[in-house]
C-alpha cells in the first residue's frame, strides 16, 4: 500500500512511472529517479507539448517532426537530447558552440524558428533585459512559441540589481565575491551582496522578476498572446504548491484579419440595412486577409453577430436587433475566438 498523499505519475520526459509524496514535490527537487527530472523540467516539456501540439504528450510520444525548428538556451540534456531526435531542435550555449547570445542575434536568426525553449536564463541576462525579450520574439516565425520560465514573485515590479551595468568584472574582496561596474558615464559601482545560481561564474542573478513586470516585458516585446501554465498536471507529476515562477507560453500571433472597409457605419433606431430573410440587417466587411483556419467572431457592442459568413475577401454577419433598440454608439471588432486577439473595426452609430 502507498502512503497517503503518494502521487503516482508518468514522467513526461522519460516515460517512466514514478511515485512521489505530492506535498513534497517542488520546482527544483529531483522527483523522477529514472531521468532525474524536476517539476520545472517536466513543466517546461508539458508547456512545449501544449504549445506545439495542443495536447499533453510525453516526450517519447512526441511525433517525429523535423520540420518544426526550434532552439534551446543551455537546456538540460535530459530533454535536449530526446528533443533533438524528434524535432528540428538544437540546443545552444552562451559560451560554446552552437552559440547563441540572445542579447545579440544575427539577421539569419530572425524568424528562423517555430519555438524557443529557455528555462531560468533571462534572470541572468545583462540589462536591459528588454533586448533579450525582443530578440526572442524576432527569432520566432509568425505564430511561433516562446516556452520559457524564470523565477518570479507576485508582488510589485521587477527588481534590477544592477540597472547601470555596463563594463563589469567579478573580484574577491575580503573573501566576498564583489561585482565592480563601470557605468556608461564612467562612474564606478561596487556590489557585494551577490546571488549566484547553480554555482559561481556567469550565473549571477541580475534581477528578480515580478509577474506583472514579466508580463509587461513580454507585451512590450510584441508578444500579444501569453499563457502562464497555472494548472497542475498530476498525470505527469507537475504540481508545485506555490503559484509563481511557472512556465509560460508566449506568442506573437498573426493578426486574424485585415479589414479594408465596412458598413453600415450608421443606422437609425429600429432601422434596416441590407435586409436578410429574417428581417435583420447585415454588416459587411471587405477584407484583404483572413488567417487560414482562424475561428472568427464579429462583435457589435456587447453582442456577437450570428450568421457569420467568411470568404477570402468578405465577411458578413447579422446585426442583432438589440443593437438597434436605442440611440447609441456601438464598437465593432473582429476577434480570433481561440487566441482572443482582436482587431478593432470602428463604430456603428445608431441614431434616431
Ligand atoms: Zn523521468
Amino acid at each position: 500500500m502507498n502512503k497517503p498523499g503518494t502521487l503516482t505519475f508518468k514522467c513526461n520526459i522519460c516515460g517512466t512511472m514514478c511515485e512521489a509524496q505530492a506535498a513534497a514535490l517542488s520546482r527544483e527537487e529531483v522527483s523522477c529517479k529514472s531521468c532525474g527530472s524536476t517539476v520545472r523540467m517536466r513543466g517546461m516539456m508539458h508547456a512545449l507539448s501544449i504549445a506545439l501540439f495542443g495536447r499533453a504528450l510525453t516526450l517519447p510520444e512526441f511525433p517525429e517532426r523535423k520540420d518544426l525548428l526550434g532552439k534551446g538556451m543551455s537546456d538540460w540534456d535530459g530533454y535536449a537530447k530526446p528533443l533533438s531526435k524528434k524535432l528540428g531542435y538544437i540546443n545552444t550555449y552562451y559560451h560554446k558552440a552552437p552559440k547563441l547570445d540572445v542579447t545579440n542575434i544575427s539577421r539569419d536568426d530572425e524568424q528562423s524558428v517555430d519555438f524557443l525553449v529557455s528555462t531560468d536564463v533571462f534572470e541572468h541576462v545583462a540589462p536591459p533585459v528588454s533586448i533579450a525579450f525582443e530578440n526572442a520574439r524576432k527569432m520566432l516565425k509568425p505564430g511561433g512559441a516562446f516556452v520559457f520560465s524564470v523565477p518570479y514573485g507576485l508582488q510589485g515590479e521587477t527588481q534590477e540589481h544592477f540597472p547601470n551595468l555596463h563594463e563589469f568584472k567579478l573580484e574577491t574582496r575580503d573573501d566576498k565575491r564583489t561585482l565592480i561596474n563601470r557605468t556608461r558615464d564612467g562612474r564606478i559601482e561596487e556590489f557585494s551582496e551577490l546571488v549566484f545560481h547553480g554555482g559561481e561564474g556567469e550565473t549571477i542573478e541580475m534581477r528578480v522578476f515580478s509577474e506583472s513586470g514579466l508580463l509587461k516585458d513580454l507585451q512590450q516585446a510584441g508578444f500579444n498572446d501569453v499563457q502562464i501554465m497555472k494548472d497542475p498536471y498530476f498525470e505527469f507529476g507537475i504540481y508545485w504548491p506555490s503559484p509563481w515562477s511557472l512556465p509560460i507560453i508566449a506568442r506573437m500571433t498573426h493578426i486574424p484579419v485585415k479589414v479594408l472597409d465596412w458598413g453600415p457605419k450608421s443606422m437609425s433606431v429600429g432601422g434596416v440595412v441590407n435586409p436578410q430573410a429574417d428581417g435583420r440587417s447585415a454588416m459587411w466587411l471587405k477584407v484583404a486577409y483572413v488567417r487560414p483556419g482562424v475561428n472568427l467572431e464579429l462583435r457589435i457592442g456587447d453582442h456577437v453577430a450570428d450568421g457569420l459568413v467568411v470568404t477570402d475577401d468578405l465577411i458578413t454577419g447579422l446585426i442583432p436587433f438589440a443593437v438597434l433598440k436605442t440611440q447609441s454608439t456601438q464598437s465593432v471588432s473582429v476577434a480570433d475566438v481561440d487566441t482572443g486577439s482582436r482587431v478593432r473595426v470602428g463604430f456603428l452609430m445608431v441614431a434616431e
